[in-house]
């Protein structure tokens, strides 16, 4: 189902253009790129627009500006294309529909037809996670078994139906998922009792984030995944479905945040310490590297081929604005 595989694999950056690029992103985005071009990989450029209508207009074009401006120039992504797009995820169904038909051909999903609130009252501990209640099964069915027709669940209660992953079905008896993170360690998570089954298709018919992701990120030939710490819970859900599809895993490499001086992660909504902001504000590109270098324990440098050469992972830790900067 996957297409051949350039020989090389890859690193990546997957922003959600739902706001222009801030310090907090731009770092991550920077780290990533170093990573994969200080171990030879592709550098892959995916645009996470799952919901093309949650997109303001014109954000997309702000990322990719901003992104130019701070010098990083993707061997692959949406504008210039590559050997296993497309690289935006809005165009990329068909691929999702088959990963969804190789998890049902294993008898791993099942149709659910709760509505929010009905998987809220239900929930045993609702507020077990910070992602929201662990879903009570209300919907499994007794023993595990393939829906077919991913396209013919019947309505319910006057509802399409989402599709969950039956995650105890999918551990095949173990009772965690465990991975070692590059920067953050040995990790363990008890993904039934504090996850549950997650949804991967939802009841508008569009593939899950989790999905979505963990299919592209092996489709692509992605071997190495540096993002935010924010992510970790995430990972543990997408290593799971690259378990159950067959699929090898990359390397997670998960970054502390970017904080500001009260210990808040970087808002979205912050235009002071967005790119677009600062360079509005004469601020130099490779000023910014320098301080995304700086702040990793990099070099003191804007310069990337120096960054390149002298590139190791950061720390697992949040990190600081230093005072001067917004
Ligand atoms: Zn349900």
């Amino acid at each position: 189902m996957i297409a051949t595989l350039p020989p090389r694999g890859a690193g990546r950056f997957a922003p959600t253009p739902t706001g222009r690029l801030h310090l907090g992103n731009a770092r991550t985005a920077l780290l990533a790129w170093l990573d994969a071009r200080k171990l030879g990989l592709r550098t892959v450029l995916r645009v996470e627009d799952l919901d093309p209508a949650a997109i303001p207009p014109g954000c997309l074009e702000g990322q990719y500006a901003d992104l130019d401006w701070l010098g990083l120039a993707f061997d692959e992504e949406p504008r210039r294309g590559g050997p296993v797009g497309p690289y935006r995820q809005s165009e990329r169904a068909g691929l999702y529909r088959e990963a969804l038909q190789a998890l049902d051909a294993k008898g791993l999903l099942y149709p659910c037809w709760c509505s929010r609130r009905e998987v809220h009252d239900a929930a045993r501990a609702p507020h077990a996670s910070d992602e929201g209640p662990v879903y009570a099964r209300t919907c499994a069915p007794p023993t595990p078994r393939p829906i077919g027709d991913l396209d013919a669940v019947p309505r319910r209660r006057g509802r399409e139906a989402a599709l969950r992953l039956d995650v105890a079905a999918a551990l095949g008896g173990d009772a965690d998922i465990a991975f070692d993170d590059a920067i953050a360690g040995p990790q363990r998570f008890a993904l039934v009792a504090a996850m549950g089954d997650f949804i991967v298709r939802r009841r508008d018919g569009v593939a899950a984030y989790q999905l979505a992701c963990a299919w592209d990120d092996a489709a692509m030939g992605c071997t190495r995944v540096l993002r935010g710490a924010d992510l970790l819970p995430s990972t543990a859900r997408q290593g799971l479905l690259l378990r159950a599809l067959g699929l090898p895993t990359p390397v997670w490499a998960h970054a502390g945040l970017v904080v500001d001086a009260t210990g808040q992660r970087l808002a979205k909504r912050d235009d002071a310490i967005a790119l677009e902001g600062l360079r509005a504000a004469g601020v130099a590109a490779s000023d910014v590297r320098r301080l995304l270098a700086r702040l990793s324990g990099l070099p003191d440098t804007g310069d990337l081929d120096l960054l390149t050469e002298a590139f190791h992972l950061p720390g697992p830790e949040a990190v600081e604005l230093p005072a001067g900067w917004p």
